[in-house]
């Protein structure tokens, strides 16, 4: 066992995955009653739920959608992944951007190339993106100065009705003074995944590059964290290995970094292995999720980190994504595409295939049509309310204060500036319906911000 990474300790999580892991509906039932609590769950609890039968997943779901709405309300965070680059150093068996796919064309965007992409996404109405790369940051283009540039880039771009107020990054691990010119870039989450804790199956899949080394992998939280970024988004792809290790080990990252920070993860990404062109192995992953699983990995993680947003990607199709969002995702994308220069019309291959192909429009008029209030809301990071910050206030329910308004007014922004018919129609609907579910205190203020909104005013935040 590394010294790096012994907090990971597989052999114990094995250990509770043989000892809890069965169908026994009294102990999940006292699971789910601990699990309202919000106060999140232990390994052995959690592998508890990872045990429950068919019968109990009506059961498992609920309470999901339970802590669910305590915590998040009816609000859905829209953003959309901008691929700068497909260039890659490494070979990830599973990836249509291994260095080993010589089918691909390779590009990596230069700055106006960067900021049309971005122009085509604040059009759309887009607030917050994701910025992703392959690994190696083009030497021709400057190295990690041009993953510094690139961001810049991204930040300049203003159009009549806004630009990009958070920008998130998925980038490969980095050295610690890298990590701190990242922030000092001013980026919101890094986030990273480490595909697989079951290093086996790591070594296996990943067959080249610096991606190799499972121990630069697992510890960049900690370099990054050590930087002061102390928003980190942590993710499995699953499909790779068992899921059930994957998760009791995913919490396993999650306290080690609480134990050194105070903080653990902000978000949690649930990828699942789609296709890919030039990776044979996409087309049949080692460890496949079947739906109903991919449902109950998203419940129990809603239950055993209530305050961690949940990431949901157009890798699933619309008809999962609309069954996730009430499991507890908290967070979603939409209108993606995963191949630089795909927003301004580029058509060279994705990273892997998408499930959801419907414009952000389109998924904003039905999340509405739902109930739900879809929100680009950047207030704490840009308010400084990150990391322990954030988490002190969601913790004791004080953050609903903040996202509520928050949400209604970026959601209303986006009804006024872009929205179709069919969003304005059905946001306006769901404004008024969230109004009136919340507090009166909340309610004014919302009611004040959204009046500054209907005026003319934009980026009013509380
Ligand atoms: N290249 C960096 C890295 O690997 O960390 C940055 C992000 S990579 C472009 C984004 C993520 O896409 C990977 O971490 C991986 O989990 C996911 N991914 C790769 N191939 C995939 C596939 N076939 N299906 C679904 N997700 C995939
Ligand atoms: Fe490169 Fe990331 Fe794809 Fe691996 S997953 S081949 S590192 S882009």
């Amino acid at each position: 066992m590394d010294a790096l990474s012994d907090w990971l300790r597989p052999a114990e999580v094995e250990e509770t995955l043989r000892r809890v892991v069965r169908n026994d509906a009294g102990r999940v039932r006292a699971v789910l009653d601990k699990a309202r609590e919000l106060h999140g769950l232990d390994a052995d609890e959690v592998a508890t739920l990872c045990g429950a039968g068919p019968e109990l997943t009506e059961e498992l779901f609920a309470a999901a959608k339970e802590v669910k709405e305590q915590i998040y309300g009816r609000r859905m965070v829209l953003f959309a992944p901008l691929y700068i680059s497909n260039v890659c150093g490494n070979d990830c068996s599973y990836c249509a951007f291994r260095a080993g796919n010589k089918a691909l064309k390779r590009t990596a965007l230069d700055m106006d190339a960067i900021r049309a992409e971005t122009r085509e996404l604040v059009r759309q109405g887009h607030k917050r993106l994701l910025l992703v790369a392959g690994e190696g940051y083009s030497k021709a283009r400057g190295g990690f100065d041009y993953i510094l540039d690139a961001i810049r880039a991204v930040y300049e771009v203003t159009e009549t009705h806004g630009h990009i107020r958070r920008l998130n990054v998925n980038l490969a691990p980095l050295e610690l003074d890298e990590f701190k010119r990242l922030k000092e870039a001013g980026i919101g989450t890094y986030q990273l995944f480490q595909e697989t804790y079951h290093r086996p199956t790591y070594a296996a899949v990943h067959l080249a590059g610096r991606k190799r080394d499972f121990d630069w992998r697992v510890t960049a939280f900690e370099r990054a964290m050590r930087a002061g970024i102390d928003d980190v988004g942590m993710g499995v792809l699953f499909g790779l290995a068992d899921w059930r290790f994957e998760i009791l080990s995913l919490m396993r990252h999650i306290a080690h970094l609480e134990a050194l920070f105070g903080v653990g993860s902000h978000t949690i990404s649930v990828p699942r292995m789609e296709p890919a062109d030039g990776s044979p192995m996409s087309m049949a992953p080692p460890a496949p999720v079947s739906d109903d699983d991919f449902k109950k990995i998203i419940a129990i993680l809603r239950l055993a980190v209530p305050y961690t947003g949940i990431i949901l990607s157009t890798r699933e199709s619309a008809a999962i994504r609309r069954e996730c969002y009430m499991l507890g995702v908290s967070q979603i994308s939409a209108g993606s595409r995963t191949n630089p220069g795909g927003y301004s019309g580029d058509e060279t291959a994705g990273q892997f295939q998408l499930g959801d192909h419907r414009p952000l429009d389109e998924v904003i008029a039905e999340l509405a049509t739902m109930g739900f209030i879809p929100s680009f809301c950047t207030a704490c990071y840009r308010l400084g309310r990150t990391g322990r910050d954030f988490m002190d206030l969601a913790k004791p329910g004080l953050i609903k204060q903040k996202c509520d308004p928050n949400a209604v007014t970026t959601f209303l922004e986006y009804v006024l500036d872009y929205g179709s018919d069919a969003a304005r129609c059905a946001g306006e609907a769901s404004i008024a319906c969230e109004l009136e579910r919340m507090e009166a205190k909340t309610r004014r203020n919302a009611e004040k911000m959204l009046a500054h909104i209907r005026n003319g005013k934009r980026d009013v935040f509380c």
